[in-house]
């Protein structure tokens, strides 16, 4: 059977906009992820008529409601009385959760308010959600033909609440095996994406295909049901390899945790190492690859060269290049790509310069104009960005970043580096 989850966020805070929906947003894509298909998300605040017209709703309609806030005794426990309220359960106290909140803050060194036994309180026959990160445990149970979970408002509990707790309890609801593959894109925008695939999503129920953008990349969660986890992945496979195939050098891989670790990967089978000039992003690059397990067995090292004084000096960029076409240009991105290759003694040298704003430079490039350069055995390359003007420098930081390492990840796999 497949189930319809409506999630119900309780607070007033999300209706005054003080803060945003991240909870509703993070079990989206985990709900998602199990190939479970959300339908609504509601909001409602700490008013219980209100929220009981808002659970009646999603009773109606719905067959898992999953519920988030609400818990804690500054809001009477709004959502556990109207949840329980709503399906004719009495709350009953819970000796083993009471016990978990009284030694939570004998942990924490604080009194505890006597108001916090009531986070005991808990619908009766539930399956009760241990909170190891907060005081407030959550719920489920089945009741009407419909699954409640509740968990806590605090997205530091909300996150793991629902990984630790709430998917097991999900994944006992069906039979069978849940897998999944993540491809991921880059050069690609998300509605692009989601209109080639648009048509084709719509009639899809198993496997399911989940998009997600993600800073300047997208990725397609593709998850199948079946009874062992051999028949999930043949339903898997043709999902996966049509998707390659529509998409082609655009997918950079699956199942891979971003495109340095694809670079990475490549440079160890082939034993090269790579190294970074960096105007504009600052050291990025370097930080990237840093972050990586491993990586100093292919890493060498990066030079930023915010200044000419650095780009001269350093990576020997000519002074009359500089002159004539200014520090962000294609001749100087090249000229500091070979300078890092000869510099560092790498194989592969990836550079960038850029204008990352809020102005322009002083030659009038607009803010997002940016040059990407590779340099590597075979002769080097130059990209040219535009990457709006938008005033937000961490953006066009990380976007110009994901291109150098694209351009890496294009040269060690032999494809053009455009299409
Ligand atoms: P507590 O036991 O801490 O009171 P609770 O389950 O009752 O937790 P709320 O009181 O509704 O949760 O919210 C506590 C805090 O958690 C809010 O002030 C807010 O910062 C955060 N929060 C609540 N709901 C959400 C949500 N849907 N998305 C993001 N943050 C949220």
């Amino acid at each position: 059977m497949s189930h319809t989850v409506e999630i119900l966020s309780v607070g007033t805070e999300l209706l005054l906009g003080s803060i945003a929906n991240t909870d509703a947003q993070m079990l989206s894509q985990g709900l998602s992820e199990l190939g479970l298909n959300v339908y609504w998300h509601t909001v409602v605040g700490d008013n219980p008529i209100r929220a009981r017209e808002a659970v009646a709703l999603a009773k109606s309609r719905a067959d898992i409601i999953i519920t988030t806030g609400g818990l804690g005794p500054t809001c009477d426990d709004l959502t556990k009385n109207v949840l329980a309220e709503a399906f004719g359960k009495k709350l009953v106290f819970h000796e083993p959760s009471a016990e978990r909140i009284r030694s939570y803050f004998q942990r924490t060194k604080r009194p505890m308010p006597e108001s916090n036994m009531q986070q005991a309180m808990l619908p009766e026959g539930c399956t009760v959600l241990d909170n190891d990160w907060g005081t407030a445990p959550g719920c489920a149970f089945e009741a009407d033909g419909v699954h409640v979970i509740m968990l806590p408002g605090p997205p530091s509990e909300c996150r793991p609440m629902f990984h630790y707790r709430a998917k097991p309890y999900l994944l006992s609801l069906s039979e069978g095996v849940i897998a999944s593959h993540t491809l991921k894109l880059f050069g690609i925008g998300e509605s692009a994406m989601e209109e080639q695939l648009r048509e084709q999503m719509s009639h899809m129920s198993n496997p399911t295909l989940a998009p997600y953008a993600k800073e300047g990349e997208c990725e397609l969660r593709v998850t199948a049901k079946a009874d062992t986890d051999e028949a999930a992945q043949a339903l898997l496979q043709p999902t996966v390899e049509q998707i390659r195939q529509l998409f082609g050098s655009k997918v950079y891989g699956v199942d891979v945790t971003s495109l340095e670790q694809v670079v990475q990967t490549i440079l160890e089978e082939k034993g090269m190492t790579i190294g970074t000039a960096e105007s504009i992003t600052g050291g990025l690059l370097a930080k990237r690859l840093t972050d990586l397990p491993g990586v100093s067995r292919v890493f060498k090292g990066g030079i930023v060269s915010y200044t000419n004084e650095v780009k001269r000096g350093v990576l020997g960029v000519p002074e009359d290049m500089l002159a004539e076409y200014g520090a962000v240009s294609a001749p100087v991105a090249e000229a500091m790509a070979r300078g890092a290759r000869r510099a560092l003694g790498v194989d592969v040298a990836l550079a960038a310069t850029g204008v990352a704003g809020p102005d322009k430079d002083d030659r009038g490039n607009e803010v997002g104009t940016a040059f990407v350069a590779i340099d590597t055995p075979e002769g080097s390359y130059v990209r040219a960005l535009n990457l709006g003007n938008r005033p937000m420098r961490q953006r066009l930081r990380t976007q110009t970043a994901h291109h150098a390492f694209d351009l890496a990840r294009r040269y060690l796999t032999g494809l053009p580096y455009e299409d």
